[in-house]
């Protein structure tokens, strides 16, 4: 429009003077304004339709025709995609909300986002109320802000929900994006119920055979001290009974101690431990153990005291001092060690025993899992010993570490959380 109008000026001034070819210029240019003006504000009224891809489209002509379809075209795919978008997000929260598991949405600061009806449920909590909430302040277990704090989140945490004393849940964060975390709540009242039954069934099973067990026993420590028995055979069948008698008794001995540990009511008593003097009445009891069969070593590194339950502690020790004599041939050598490393101590039991085979050590904490049968029952195990070992350092919060070759030995380590370690300063 521009061009022809120059064009036609040009000629006009070519023909007639300059004034007129100016005129007609300034008019040309002015009605071009004018135009363009006009379709200007019909595109800003159309934009200010609340949905202008659902109003007619404004007529224009030209370049503004074109303007106007390819504008319409990219609001119609807009909208498109805004559908398909909430259509999708309105699925993912029908299919969360449909969970049978509690979903809450956390920020970087652990705040909640956003969480689904089943997570409202549990923790008693409001979606829109509680939105931007710290969530150590809805759920106040202290052992839930310990957990959060320890960012190992493998194992599920059990916490009983203050609000409704009867629901158990099992609570796991499942980190993901930039520092943000899923929670997963589930209700596992009902199997803990049933798991609370097999431990009392185990636990007054083990307790009603504990007093036939020990009559038993007394009566045969009693005919064999007075000779009751006389012939060769008798003698044999009475060693036998024996000691079949004492394996009974260390077994439901160990299946007690296992109930007891793993009764959560059953919180750990906090003292002061002098390791120093466990690990010396252990080293005597292994020389006994041994029976000058082995040579054992005690090292010192470190006086560093734990805080724990001394009890539990010597028990948890004693299995791993008593595993390393049993399963290592006279001669061999057991190494115990206490150290301190940055900060966190350490105790270490090595053997030159007989090893075992990588595709077990995964397996050897679960109870009744033997490498051996035959030989764990020779030695007298009860297949208890490392899984009571395992409860008893998950109760200290500590970890077992298992190096082991097959016919050149193990180590089994103990390794204690730095905030266990209590130094001689410290007391
Ligand atoms: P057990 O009473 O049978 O010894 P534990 O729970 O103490 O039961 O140990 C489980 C299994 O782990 C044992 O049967 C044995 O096969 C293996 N084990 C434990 N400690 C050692 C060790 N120091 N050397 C070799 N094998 C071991």
């Amino acid at each position: 429009m521009v061009v022809l109008a120059t064009v036609i000026a040009g000629s006009l001034w070519l023909v007639f003077d300059i004034v007129i070819a100016l005129l007609f210029y300034s008019t040309a240019l002015l009605l071009l304004v004018i135009y363009h003006l006009y379709y200007l504000m019909s595109l800003d009224r159309w934009l200010q339709i609340p949905d202008p891809t659902s109003a007619a489209l404004p007529d224009g002509s030209g370049a503004w025709g074109n303007v106007f379809a390819r504008l319409a075209r990219l609001m119609r795919n807009q909208s498109q995609s805004q559908q398909q978008l909430s259509l999708a997000l309105e699925r993912l929260r029908r299919a969360t909300s449909a969970m049978p598991e509690g979903v809450t949405i956390l920020d970087e600061s652990d705040r909640i986002e956003w969480c689904n009806p089943v997570a409202e449920n549990h923790f008693g909590i409001d979606s829109k109320r509680d939105v931007a909430q710290q969530i150590t302040f809805l759920v106040r277990q202290p052992q839930f802000a310990e957990y959060l704090l320890t960012h190992d989140y493998s194992e599920p945490l059990v916490v009983k929900q203050k609000r409704h004393q009867e629901l158990i849940l099992s609570l796991q964060f499942v980190p993901y994006g930039d520092k943000q975390k899923l929670l997963i709540s589930r209700d596992i009242t009902s199997l803990e119920g049933v798991e609370t039954m097999r431990r009392d069934f185990v636990a007054n099973v083990s307790h009603e055979l504990r007093t036939p067990l020990t009559v038993i026993s007394g009566f045969f420590e009693t005919a064999s001290e007075e000779g009751w028995i006389s012939s060769e055979m008798g003698k044999r069948a009475l060693a036998l009974m024996t000691d079949q008698t004492g394996r009974m008794q260390r077994l439901v001995e160990d299946l007690l101690t296992l109930s007891r540990l793993e009764n959560t009511q059953n919180q750990i008593r906090e003292e002061s431990i002098n390791v120093t003097e466990i690990l010396y009445e252990l080293y005597h009891e292994a020389e006994s153990l041994s029976a000058g069969r082995h040579h054992i070593n005690l090292t010192l590194d470190t006086d560093v005291k734990l805080w724990g339950s001394p009890d539990e502690l010597r028990s948890a020790f004693s299995n791993l001092v008593s595993n390393a004599i049993r399963y290592t041939s006279d001669g061999g050598k057991v190494d115990l060690r206490w150290s301190c490393q940055n900060g966190k101590g350490v105790f270490v039991v090595q053997d030159t025993g007989i090893g075992i085979d990588q595709e077990h050590i995964p397996r050897l904490a679960e109870r009744f899992y033997r490498v051996d049968l035959s030989r764990s029952r020779g030695t007298g195990g009860t297949g208890l010993g490392l899984a009571i070992v395992k409860h008893i350092l998950s109760r200290h919060q500590a970890h077992l570490e298992i190096i082991s070759e097959p016919g050149k030995g193990s180590s089994f380590s103990v390794w204690f959380p730095e905030k266990r370690s209590i130094a001689q300063e410290d007391e």
